[in-house]
Formats: structure tokens, sequence, C-alpha cells
């Protein structure tokens, strides 16, 4: 196998895109002067808590009894346009800016940014299609005719910016609760607010509702940066900005054809129907290193050419959940994997994608951007026709808690190392029962782990021992990501900690360690002072982008060894170990049981 699977988008960055040590170091080095982490913050899991760029999280207090209706009206969230209430049916803003999961057709329509902030914007529909401008007639266009949009008399968005100190699924309070306190006690005022919708479907509960801790008062776009940005050297904690939409951008989309002729303009939008979809061009290849480039990219859907909260124009599908996941699983797992492992996959999948959105980019123009802080989404370029096989035998799938039945935050990670992690021990999030670490291992081998590995010599004992997890057996896994070993001179490390201001390093020593034994809590005890870093992608990112947080500390001469198992945050689905149990005939049920807590994949449309 060439490559292996990848990380859950929006969670923790897969570890293979961390940065090289060198790049921390120099990264590290800057932070002291105010600049931006070297890696974003990953968020924290979703309402039911799996991503990436978001990691995710699943919610639940009581259990539901029942069906309940379709849909529960969503909560009302702050930055709501009024507009939205009394827009007439069809109306493709209200697609765009709702924020909203509609399961009326089956499917949910998923809108994805894939181009924001342009002077122009060109597309070719690849059969015969139809613009529809917003508030003016349709017309037809021929099949791969040229059309170039452009903005007139567009004015920005009115949006309001403030720091979100921490959001946590709904059924956190006592987590918000704590947070608060927390920041409140460093002088900060906070006040909370709400993401996300509950929806009941099919008898079951999809809850992606997220709790906002927000810092009041009056904020610029610019000083809440700022104000990250003095967090981040003060506490060691960087609030993302989180910004609330009061007015949506307004002005006209007017289309061109070739020659430079306007065809038509729509009020904010204008919609392209291409049945057999769409070609943008100028598609960056990788958003974040613009130095890559740009490339033609063909999506199916429907496409939406739209003014961005700068007022400036977006590219934005609208394509079926399952289409969308057609282009996303194969870039999540290798399409030669087994079957089963690739149909664990696709459910895995779409839990995420269900629990993520109407929960972030609620002043956008869309509800997933195609970054990795949300689905990295290439259209159909990446389509593989295994992967399509395993979405398709899937279709409507997604994961239900075993005893709550609610909606489960489909989070996964390369490898587990042998042992999966508590979701609670890796995000902010209340326990989450679907969530718990485990080993990774067949029954027998299993037993004696039954305790968990957050004491160190049980730790020690299990890297040190032979048996082979599952992620381990898998065919094409890599065994030096089973089980690694990073050295590092005293010098580097006093220069990754520099900003921590603590001096040249006595000690290292985890305080604190999850169930599968990954570091939750570390004390870097220098010379002058000591300090005390939380968080599992804190650590790995301040020990020069650790693959794991599952390591042990030694000290050999000026060197400092770490070893470790494991590739990724543990919590979820164990990608590799999904594909070993795969290989060796379980079904996709069974392997979605295995690491969500007994959890059963349902058909919700
Ligand atoms: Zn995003
Ligand atoms: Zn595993």
């Amino acid at each position: 196998m060439a490559r292996g699977p990848r990380v859950a988008q929006g969670r923790a960055p897969e570890p293979g895109r961390l940065r090289p040590r060198a790049a921390a170091v120099a990264a590290l080095a800057a932070l002291s002067c105010a600049a931006p982490p070297p890696v974003p913050e990953a968020p924290p899991p979703s309402a039911g808590a799996g991503a990436p760029a978001s990691e995710p999280a699943p919610a639940r207090d009581r259990a539901p009894t029942g069906d309940l209706p379709v849909p529960l009206p969503p909560p009302a969230l702050a930055g709501e346009p009024r507009e939205s209430r009394e827009a007439p049916p069809g109306d493709p803003l209200e697609l765009l800016w709702a924020h909203r999961l509609d399961f009326s057709a089956g499917a949910p329509l998923v809108t994805i940014r894939l181009l924001e902030g342009q002077e122009e914007i060109a597309f070719r529909p690849r059969g015969p299609g139809r613009l529809e401008p917003r508030g003016s007639d349709p017309l037809a266009v021929t099949a791969l005719a040229r059309l170039r949009a452009r903005s007139r008399n567009a004015r920005p968005a009115t949006v309001t910016y403030l720091p979100l100190l921490a959001q946590v699924s709904a059924r956190s309070r006592s987590s918000i609760d704590r947070l608060r306190a927390l920041w409140e006690g460093r002088g900060v005022r906070t006040r909370v607010g709400a993401a996300g919708g509950i929806y009941g479907i099919a008898g079951k509960v999809i809850d992606n509702r997220r709790l906002l801790l927000l810092a009041e008062g009056t904020w610029t776009e610019a000083s809440a940066e700022a104000f990250a940005a003095s967090a981040f050297e003060r506490w060691g904690e960087r609030p993302e900005v989180h910004g609330e939409l009061v007015a949506r951008p307004s002005g006209e989309v007017e289309v061109l054809d070739d020659e430079g002729a306007v065809v038509t303009a729509g009020d904010s939008v204008v919609v392209l129907e291409a049945p057999e979809g769409f070609t943008l061009e100028r598609v960056p290849r990788e958003p974040a290193q613009p130095a890559r480039g740009v490339e033609d990219r063909s999506y199916p859907g429907r496409l939406l050419v739209t003014l961005d909260a700068s007022g400036r124009l977006a590219a934005v599908a609208a394509v079926e959940l399952e289409a969308l996941l057609r282009g996303l699983v194969p870039s999540e797992m290798p399409a030669g994997s087994p079957t089963e492992a690739l149909k664990a996959q696709a459910v895995t999948a779409r839990s995420n994608v269900l629990a993520q959105i109407g929960t972030r980019h609620l002043a956008d123009p869309w509800a997933l951007c195609s970054d990795v802080h949300c689905q990295a989404y290439r259209g159909e370029g990446a389509h593989a026709a295994a992967t399509d096989a395993a979405v398709r035998a899937t279709e409507g799938e997604a994961l239900f808690g075993k005893d709550d039945r609610r909606l489960v935050d489909g989070v996964y990670s390369a490898m587990c190392g042998g042992h999966g992690e508590d979701n609670d021990a890796v995000w902010e999030n209340a326990p989450d029962p679907s969530l718990r670490g485990r080993p990774d291992l067949p029954a027998p081998a299993a037993a004696p782990w039954a305790g968990g590995l957050s004491a160190e010599p049980r730790l020690r004992a299990f890297l040190g021992d032979a048996q082979v997890a599952w992620c381990a057996r898998a065919p094409g896994a890599r065994p030096d990501r089973y089980r690694w070993e990073r050295r590092f001179t005293s010098a580097e490390l006093d220069q990754w900690v520099a900003p921590l201001g603590v001096g040249r390093v006595r000690a290292l020593t985890v305080l604190e360690r999850g169930r599968s034994g990954r570091a939750r809590t570390l004390r870097v005890e220098g010379e002058r002072a000591a300090a005390t870093i939380r968080g599992e992608l804190r650590i790995r990112r301040l020990l020069g982008s650790l693959p794991s947080a599952m390591f042990l500390v030694a000290r050999e001469g000026d060197s400092w060894v770490l070893r470790g198992g494991g590739w990724g945050h543990g919590v979820g689905m164990c990608q590799w170990g999904a594909i070993g149990r795969a290989a060796a005939g379980q079904d996709y049920r069974q392997i979605l049981r295995a690491y969500f807590s007994g959890a059963e994949a349902a058909r919700v449309y």
C-alpha cells in the first residue's frame, strides 16, 4: 500500500502533515513575538466532537424516548439573519446561509466552499445547463460554454468578531462551566453561545449542538486576533476568532460569456444547474500552500456563485451528501483497502460530516470549507470505483450510540498504537460513551490490558510487550508507525520550549495520561522555572510535532529520547486497525462496534 490512511479532518492534523522539526523550531521561536502557532490549533471536537480540523464531540444527556418529529426547530443562533425567516421557498441564499441540515429530499444537500475572495470566477457546465440568477429569469447555457462571473456594487457583510475561547458538545455543560471559571479567573468576561441543531429522523437523533464560550466585549477582527495572540503568550492557549453575522453582503453577481458580454445578473447569487456537473477554473491545489499553484477541477452537483462575507466572489458547490462522500472517502483511506474497511470509513465519514454541519462557518455562505479545517474535498478527480462502491453499499448509514441512539461523531485517526483513547482525554468535551478507548487487540490478548494504560508502568509494559494489535497486523501497515522513537538534543529541546521561559530544561515529566497512556499534562522543569502544558495536541507540537502523545521519556547522555506508539490522537476508529480487522474477515458493522463502544450503523435516509 503506497500511503496510509489519514487522520480525520478538523481534528488533530495528520502526523504526515506535521511540520518537520526544523520548521517547528523556527515557528516556535517566532511565537515569542506573537506570531501564529506553527499549526493552527485543532478545533475541539464538534458537538459530538470528531474534528479537526476539527475534532468532534457527540452530545447527549438524556436518552430519547421514541421517534422525534422531523426536524425539530434548530436553536436560535446569534448571527442568523432575520431575513432568512422571510425568504421565499427555494431561495438559494437560504441554502447558503441557513447552516441547517435538511433531510426532506433524502440525502441532505451540503454546501462546500470551493473558492472565495475572488474578483472573477470562470466555470463551464459539462453538459447542457441552466443559469438561475436570483431575482431574474433563468437562461439556458450550452455544454462546455465558458462563463465568467464578476460582482457589481458589492458591499461586504456586517460581521461581529469575537474570541472563541472554547467549544464543546451541548452535553458537556459541566466542561463549559469549568472553562468559564478558568477564563473568568484570568480576568476575561465571558458568555456562552450556541451552534448546531438537533434533528429527529428515522427514530434516531442527530444532535450536533455545541456550546461556544465567547469573550464578551467590543471587538474588531484585528483586536480579536490580537487577543488570541496574547492569550497564547500568557496562557498557552490560542482562541479562534469567531464571526457572528449581522447582515449579509449585498450586490449583484453578473455572468459574462467568453467574449465579455454580460448574459445575465442576479441579486447576490447566480446558480448554475448542470446535471452533468461543472468544471471550475483556477482552484488552488493546496489552499494552505499557494506556491503549489492552481488547476481546473470538476465537481458534481450545482454551482452557486455568490458574494462572500468580504463582498468578493465565492464559488460554492451544493452537493448531495452521498456524492460528497464519494469525493472524501478516497482521500481518507487508500482505495485498495479491503471492502469492509472502506465501508467502515464511509459510515464514519458520513457521521463526521453530519456532526459538523451547522456548527462552523456561521458567518460564511457555506456549511463546510474544502480545507483541512472541515473536509479536504477535491471533487471528482479523487473518485475511485472501490470507494464509490463502499459509499453506495452504506448509503444513508450513520453511527448511533449503543444506548442513547444519538449520532456518534465519527472521529478516527491513522493508527492507535494498540490502544484507543477516550475523547475527553484529547478534547475538552464530556466523556462520550461511544468514544471510549480500548485495547485494539483480539479478545484473549486484550484481557490483561482491560484496566487501561494511564499508569506509566502499565504503558511501559504495553509498549514493550510483543502483542500484535489489529493496526500492526494490517497488510501494508508500517511498523515504524506502530512503535517509534524520537531523539533530540538538549539544545533542540531548550529551543522548542523557549517561549515558556523556563530556561534550560532539567526534567520532562508526564503528570497525567489518558486511558491509552497518551500524555494529557506535561511538566517542563527548567533552570529558571517550571511550566505545565495541558492537552495532547499542544504537547505533541511542543516536542517537535510528535506522531502521537503515547510515549515515554528517557534521558540518554545529552539526548532526550521519546519512545512511543501510534500515529494520531487515537480516538474513535483506528484506520489501520479497521484494515487489519477487515483483512481478518470482520465486516464493517463489527469493525464499527469495536471502535465506537457498540455503536450501530443505521440508515437515516
Ligand atoms: Zn472549515
Ligand atoms: Zn489500532
